[in-house]
């Protein structure tokens, strides 16, 4: 049976935390001499940051809890997913003695964030199909396995991991927490693990507002878990962990959820289009089914066609050297015009002709993005 006591690292469960000044006076209204702000302000005309956060960022997750069909205690917000990832870590994994469970190929930061923390890594490749190799999974798990990583859709290969191959790890592993990677869940036609929160003592289930709500920049991530789970991640969190401008922003973002899935639909359009466009290329092998916002396509000459694009100021992500991704690059779906352009450019090294209204090479400059996304 599963104890969340038994998981946690001794000391965690015994840690006083730091009680901010927030913490211990909660009203809105007084004279404020408690924290060591700056009584006159901002040196800023952006607006008044003089005064802390709300170290529990209340109004959010009670907004966000009807939308995701959970309680508010079973919500914690991060800095990122990056996050939620680094603190369940170093909840349960005593350095040199425990060790996590990852499915390559799949998202960097669960393997950085247990190397950070010194913690043993075990890994199972998915099959070739990119699903859950459950039997292999099972006989690696040892007694000092904490966390099971789990990604679906998976990064970099697009697609949802089967809902029985993640149920039977649920069941099975019962001394450790399975976590379900949910960054592109809304993309994703199937319901959320949060459903089943409730029924998985050993369930976390990570979303984040950098993809589908369009907020990377904000740093937010969400982590819904059982809520003894919950009040950890709350008592080993840097105490005001959220800005003040993110959970403003969030706030207001999460009043327009319509326009949230106006956006993915427009967005599952497009990925439609663009993979369908890929496939007609004579360079193209595989354009790997997705259930993201981005396309894992396999090339003939990956490296030769990454490079050509970044010519061309067209930047991809180059997944060729990472496990069951050979000759693979993986392609966000961009705008209209930057998805053609990404198709112009690789017409182009086909010999194939290029459409008129995007010309190469006459003078007309692509500008590369300021901000190149590290995801
Ligand atoms: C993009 C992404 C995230 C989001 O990370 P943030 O720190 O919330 O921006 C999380 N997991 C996966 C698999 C991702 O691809």
């Amino acid at each position: 049976m599963f104890t969340l006591n038994n998981l946690l690292r001794p000391h965690i469960l015994s840690l006083t935390p730091y009680s901010s000044a927030r913490d211990e006076y909660t009203g809105k209204v007084g004279v404020f001499l408690d924290a060591n702000e700056n009584p006159l302000g901002s040196t800023t005309n952006a607006g008044d940051y003089n005064r802390y956060p709300d170290p529990h960022q209340l109004a959010i997750k009670q907004k966000l809890a009807p939308i995701k069909g959970v309680r508010t205690e079973q919500i914690f917000l991060g800095n990122g997913s990056d996050e939620p990832i680094d603190l369940l870590v170093r909840a349960t994994c005593t350095p040199g003695k425990d060790n996590i469970l990852i499915m390559p190929p799949t998202y960097g930061m669960y393997e950085v964030s247990a190397a950070v923390n010194d913690v043993e890594i075990i890994k199972v490749p998915l099959t070739p199909d990119f699903q859950v190799d459950v039997d292999a999974v099972l006989a690696a798990i040892t007694e000092q396995t904490k966390l099971i990583w789990l990604c679906s859709p998976n990064n970099p290969s697009g697609n949802l991991l089967h809902t029985d191959a993640i149920r039977t790890i649920l069941e099975a592993a019962d001394h450790s927490l399975v976590i379900v990677d949910e960054a592109y869940i809304d993309f994703a036609d199937t319901p959320s693990w949060t459903t089943e929160l409730d029924n998985y003592p050993n369930l976390v289930v990570l979303q984040t507002f950098s993809k589908a709500w369009g907020l990377a920049a904000l740093r937010l991530g969400m982590c819904f878990a059982s809520e003894e789970l919950i009040q950890i991640l709350n008592k080993i969190k840097p105490p005001y962990n959220i800005s003040a401008p993110t959970q403003m922003l969030a706030l207001e973002a999460l009043t327009h959820e319509a326009e949230k899935d106006e956006m993915v639909t427009k967005i599952l359009a497009d990925r439609q289009k663009l993979a369908q466009n890929l496939r007609s290329l004579p360079s193209v092998q595989v354009v790997h089914p997705s259930d993201a916002n981005f396309l894992l396509v396999q090339f003939d000459d990956a490296k030769n066609v990454f490079e050509h694009l970044i010519e061309r100021q067209v930047i991809v992500r180059d997944r060729s050297k990472v496990k069951l991704c050979d000759g693979c690059l993986r392609i966000s779906v961009g705008t209209e015009p930057e998805n053609e352009r990404l198709l112009d450019v690789l017409r182009q090294m086909n010999n194939t002709p290029v459409s008129d209204d995007l010309p190469l090479g006459s003078g007309e400059e692509a500008t590369r993005p300021e901000l190149v996304s590290n995801a």
